[in-house]
């Protein structure tokens, strides 16, 4: 880096002790260097220094009662990133690790995913280090109720619309959305992920893991081949994993193993997905389990082992950096040709200096995982329009969005001479039209 160092260097003195806020901001300065050598208007108006500094960051306390009557407090956090061409929009995540260089790395990520979608929607994101797992459902409405009761201050359908992430799914969202409603007696689509009786959209559920495919699908034509007789890694077994998997064996590929944080399942007949449903979505279970149903599989603790499994494919779905550098190499060497990114930034820069090096067909997060915020912002759009669309319209929709991000992001690569690196190619596409939105608004944001 040229241009954009001091910017880096910036960052660097500005967030403190912040790693994956510094790693996702490095990896997007040295994409889009060159355009910045090609726009020094933008260079002069500050874009480069403005896009990397949240618009607004708000911290708060989020106190609660246990079963046992003990009071926690939690931190929440909403990280409001980038309003250029739309309201905040990003998921909640609910999770330990939760602090502020997460969510600023999430929150970063999400303006360019959310430009790639073509829809129009900025960037945030924000959580807490609240653990649901093992909670009580009062304990986790009791917490959702106060985590709410502070947020509703800063968001709204036209201001900042915030979705499910790790750690919040429907029900959490479902106890967010009735204390919202309750505080300003307002019915309005100011989540997403919301359940069908009361405003959600159809295909939601679906849409990370789907889209995730509709890319990889797109990626893997462009080079002749196809989903279709594969065999497939995916790790994680949550909402995006889980529908990923569901679309790998309708395109004719078969997934072989999935994992949660303790350990991961191997099944060489195929992952039997209604088992992992009934576990995972139903019984919140882990996926240990599944091999008390299916004796031909094999249940190994830890997580990183997965990506020693022989596969044509891997779609990591869990969470940040758990492919590294070894675990790149190899899933390389075991003849591994396509990597598609569902978790957001599973892949340390190592492992993806290891995939662009061996020319692996690589999806990364921000443009293969759009489709949960893409249909996330056609629920708004239903919600607005006081209407629902089939299941098979929002699908469809979904789809060609998928393959215009695929498309904008392989176009970018080739106009600035790195054919093939979707990376680059998605960071210069989702970067230019946030930037063209900054520099019109004139400098006070
Ligand atoms: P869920 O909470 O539904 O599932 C997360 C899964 O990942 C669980 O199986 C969880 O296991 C596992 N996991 C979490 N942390 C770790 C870890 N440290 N090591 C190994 N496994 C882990 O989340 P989602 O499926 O919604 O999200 C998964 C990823 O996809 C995240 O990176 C998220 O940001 C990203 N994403 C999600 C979207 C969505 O629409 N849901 C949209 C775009 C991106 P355990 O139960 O043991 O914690």
């Amino acid at each position: 880096m040229k241009i954009l160092a001091s910017v880096m260097e910036n960052v660097i003195k500005r967030n403190p002790n912040e790693p994956e806020f510094h790693q996702a901001v490095k990896e997007v300065l040295e994409s889009i260097e060159p355009v910045a050598e090609k726009k020094p208007e933008w260079v002069a108006a500050g874009i480069f220094d403005r896009i990397v500094e949240p618009e607004r960051q708000i911290f708060f306390r989020v106190p609660w009662v246990d079963d046992n009557g003990k009071v926690h407090v939690n931190r929440g956090f909403r990280i409001q990133f980038n309003s250029a061409i739309g309201p905040y929009k990003g998921g909640l995540r609910l999770h330990p690790s939760v602090n502020a260089s997460i969510l600023k790395f999430l929150g970063f990520e999400q303006i360019f995913k959310n430009s790639l979608t073509g829809l129009p929607i900025g960037g945030g994101k924000g959580g807490s280090d609240f653990d649901p797992k093992g909670k009580s459902d009062g304990e986790v409405m009791r917490f959702c109720q106060s985590f709410m009761t502070e947020l509703q201050r800063h968001i709204g359908e036209n201001t900042d619309v915030p979705a499910g992430d790790i750690g919040t799914g429907a029900r959490e969202i479902g106890f967010m959305y009735g204390q919202y409603k309750r505080l300003r007696n307002d019915f309005t689509g100011v989540l997403t992920g919301k359940g069908l009786t009361w405003g959600g959209s159809l295909a939601r559920t679906e849409a990370t893991g789907y889209g995730l495919c509709y890319f990889m699908d797109e990626a893997l034509k462009a080079k002749g081949k196809s989903f279709k007789g594969t065999t497939v890694v995916v790790s994680g077994s949550g909402n995006v994993a889980i529908y990923a998997t569901e679309k790998v064996h309708q395109l004719g590929g078969k997934v072989v193993a999935l994992s949660d944080s303790n350990g991961y399942i191997y099944d060489p007949d195929g992952i039997k997905l209604d088992t992992v449903k009934k576990l995972k979505e139903v019984e919140r279970k882990r996926i240990s389990e599944y091999v008390k149903f299916h004796p031909n599989a094999k249940y190994t603790e830890g997580c990183a082992g997965i990506w020693s499994i022989k596969c044509d494919i891997a779609l990591p779905s869990a969470t940040q950096n758990e492919i590294d550098e070894n675990s790149a190499k190899t899933l390389v060497a075991n003849g591994c040709y396509a990597v598609g990114e569902g978790a957001n930034m599973p892949s340390t820069p190592e492992a993806v200096d290891v995939f662009l090096k061996n020319k692996i067909i690589y999806g990364p997060a921000k443009a293969a995982n759009a489709g949960g915020v893409a249909t996330s912002a056609l629920e708004m759009c239903q919600n607005s329009m006081r209407y629902s669309w089939t299941f098979e319209e929002v699908d469809a929709k979904l789809k060609n969005i998928m393959i215009n991000i695929y498309k904008a992001a392989s176009a970018a690569a080739k106009e600035y001479g790195d054919e093939d690196n979707l990376v680059m190619g998605a960071n210069i596409a989702g970067f230019l039209k946030v930037a063209d939105a900054m520099y019109a608004h004139g400098i006070a944001y």
